[in-house]
């Protein structure tokens, strides 16, 4: 279980919809759900969020590491996450 809170405050610093690896087709598959994730960070059980990808499980879209964000991301540093690429191995690495 990841230890970064699945709250709308991280949801926003997340730096993934603005990374190379996150191609133009999977943030346009993954808008509807990611916003609705915004409403409700927490009901995860229902939804993949694509997104996030630290706190949640890998993305079901993304598939060529083409560069990572999470270095640059309030997130990475508040928690000291240590690992890249949280969106094609489940936990980074
Ligand atoms: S986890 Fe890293 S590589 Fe993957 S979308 Fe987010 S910033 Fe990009
Ligand atoms: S560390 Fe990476 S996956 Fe986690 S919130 Fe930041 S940009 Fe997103």
């Amino acid at each position: 279980m990841s230890m970064v809170p699945r709250t709308r405050e991280n949801l926003i610093k997340c730096r993934c919809k603005s990374c190379p690896s996150y191609t133009f087709t999977c943030k346009m598959m993954a808008m509807p759900g990611n916003m609705i994730l915004l409403i409700d960070p927490m009901d995860n059980d229902k939804l993949h969020a694509e997104t996030m990808f630290c706190a949640y499980d890998k993305s079901q879209c993304i598939n060529e590491e083409k560069g990572c964000e999470c270095g640059n991301c309030e997130v990475f540093k508040k928690y000291e996450l240590g690992k890249t690429y949280f969106c094609t191995v489940t936990g980074g690495k």
